[in-house]
């Protein structure tokens, strides 16, 4: 996303096209040991020298970092300008000198995906893969999570959704006490209040979704999605669990590895904590009073 935002044609060509066709794969390098939800001070420098640019440093958590061919890396350039006019985004290929994988993380969920810690020592990334202006890479960095967060309130509203359904199913099918679970009025409310909440989550989506369409800023909204959505889908899928019993704490099913998977959907694309603060600053800036976090 960061490329198709601030990426020139040539950029966008030799990389974006190959990464959309599913011809080589991406990964997104912005969190480091010390710098998690303070991604202003990230500590990865930059350093110009001719006509190319010097990475030195290590990120962590990265998602696809350890398949990843082409990377897009955010360093530090000026520290002295602080991350808005002193980070910039580059492109790196995992071939350039210098860069290193390191630990795979082991991991609750998604075990899907692989995250892992890199390594920059005296990478050199050519002048040409500099992505978008130098000094505005942070920027970048936070247009893309506006749009991420709003995609992951989407694929949030996807687990509950499916955990509603398997729970509706199941209740209609699981007799006890000679009946259908479904006609006890205490799995009826669990349901409703699922169904509530997912009607919620995609009206929230889908308003967002049509913000980042067009093109207008969305950090309020993409940020009140985030968080409404992962904080839902948690409820849902665990309420899911309860509603089938025993049978939802079995890997039989796919709840227990559903409920694993939404727990880091709170943490990562800025955690909850992240998202009140970013709505929070949002709303006061509107009514003329400014915080700072970043
Ligand atoms: C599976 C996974 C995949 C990831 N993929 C990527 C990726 O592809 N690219 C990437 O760049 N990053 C990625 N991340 C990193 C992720 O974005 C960070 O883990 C996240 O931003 C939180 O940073 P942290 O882990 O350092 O926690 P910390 O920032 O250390 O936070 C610890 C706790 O303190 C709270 N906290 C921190 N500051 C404040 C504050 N000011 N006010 C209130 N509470 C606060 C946090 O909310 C949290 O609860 C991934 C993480 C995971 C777990």
């Amino acid at each position: 996303m960061s490329m198709f935002l601030s990426g020139t044609d040539a950029q966008k060509d030799r990389y974006l096209r190959q990464l959309c066709e599913g011809k080589k794969l991406g990964a997104w390098a912005l969190t480091e040991p010390n710098a998690g939800s303070d991604a202003a001070h990230i500590r990865t420098t930059a350093t110009h020298e001719g006509d190319s640019w010097v990475l030195n440093g290590s990120k962590m958590w990265i998602t696809n970092g350890s398949f990843a061919d082409v990377l897009v890396v955010f360093a530090a350039n000026d520290r002295s300008l602080g991350a808005r006019g002193g980070v910039t985004a580059f492109i790196v290929e995992k071939d350039f000198p210098g860069f290193k994988v390191g630990k795979v993380e082991p991991k609750m969920g998604l075990r899907a995906s692989h995250t892992a810690s890199l390594f920059f020592e005296d990478c050199r990334v050519p002048q040409e893969n500099v992505l978008g202006q130098v000094g505005a890479g942070f920027a970048t960095a936070m247009q893309t999570l506006d749009i991420g967060r709003c995609g992951l309130g989407a694929s949030s509203l996807g687990a509950a959704k499916e955990a509603y359904e398997l729970s509706v199913k199941y209740a209609i099918e699981r007799q006890q006490f000679g009946r259908a679970m479904a006609d006890f009025q205490a799995i009826q409310f669990k349901l409703a209040d699922m169904a509530v909440k997912i009607y919620a989550m995609e009206q929230m989506v889908y308003d967002c979704a049509k913000k980042v369409d067009r093109g207008e800023n969305a950090t309020l909204e993409s940020s009140m999605v985030k968080l409404f959505c992962t904080e839902a889908a948690s409820q849902i899928i665990d309420e899911a669990i309860q509603i089938h019993g025993g049978m939802g704490f079995s890997r039989e099913l796919p709840l227990e590895r559903m409920y694993r998977d939404a727990r880091v959907t709170r943490i990562f694309e800025g955690t909850n904590e992240i998202q009140r603060h970013v709505i929070a600053s949002e709303l006061l800036k509107r009514a003329g009073h400014k915080i700072k976090l970043y």
